[in-house]
């Protein structure tokens, strides 16, 4: 059955959700259209969209075959993804290996401090509280997922990690934190969202140059050419 765009689900920052004709399917569509500082900041990104839609299926691609179980599907266009539908978890899952961003702020410790052992944090997913950190007991406390949930939550973006860190490093980028998201369908679990330079901190491994929306957020410059160098060491030719 050929898939068709159905109704608009949501429409978000980066990205629009369509409803699809099959069931449990939904199409992720990846605009231009950047924010920053919970939407205080608004620009755009020429190319962002397919950039992180193709980037996004590479890494999916990568994580699916090292058995980590993720929405994607299919790619069906330059800027249109294929996953199956989730009910998403609001809680916003980060890890990180190295100082950076609010962690730089929170700690007082210098950004670009690598970090031994990697650190997974938790964030409540809601703009009007401007996504505030959480930890376990407040996970429970709001019902946002069981404990399993959690733990296996916990678990993957640590393995998420494990498998990207070195996949990325063999094309000179340093991953230096990111985002994940994670949903449910039915009584599984599936990595949802996207994985780009708009959810990750990309450092050129030897310059340290930074390849992410830090330069978009810290008014850098150079914001396209970081994304296309992320797009040409991660996204083979033909894909
Ligand atoms: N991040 C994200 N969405 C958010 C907040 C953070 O994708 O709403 C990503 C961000 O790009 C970085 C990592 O999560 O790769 C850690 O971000 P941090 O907590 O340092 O926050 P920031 O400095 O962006 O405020």
């Amino acid at each position: 059955m050929t898939v068709e765009t159905r109704e608009k689900l949501y429409e978000g920052k980066a990205k629009i959700v369509y409803e699809t004709n099959q069931p449990g399917r939904i199409i992720q569509y990846f605009k231009d259209d950047a924010t920053a500082f919970n939407a205080l900041k608004k620009g755009t990104i020429l190319g962002k969209g397919v950039i992180n839609n193709r980037m996004s299926a590479v890494l999916f691609e990568v994580l699916e075959r090292a058995g980590v179980p993720t929405h994607y599907l299919e790619t069906l266009s330059d800027r249109e993804m294929l996953c199956r539908r989730l009910d998403i978890i609001k809680i916003e899952t980060i890890v990180r290996n190295v100082v950076a961003g609010s962690l730089a702020k929170r700690t007082g410790l210098e950004e670009g401090t690598p970090i031994k052992q990697p650190i997974v944090e938790l964030y409540y997913k809601s703009d009007p509280l401007g996504d505030p950190m959480l930890n376990d007991d407040h996970v429970r406390m709001m019902r946002l997922a069981t404990p399993a949930e959690l733990s296996w939550m916990k678990k993957t973006a640590l393995r998420v990690n494990t498998v990207l860190k070195p996949h990325l490093t063999r094309r000179g980028i340093l991953l230096v934190d990111f985002k994940l998201e994670f949903g449910r369908q039915g009584r599984k679990l599936y990595l949802g969202d996207e994985i780009s330079p708009d959810t990750c901190r990309l450092w050129d491994s030897r310059s340290k140059e930074r390849l992410d929306k830090d330069r978009f957020r810290r008014d850098m410059g150079g914001v396209e050419e970081a994304y296309a160098e992320v797009y040409r060491r991660l996204v083979p030719a033909s894909t």
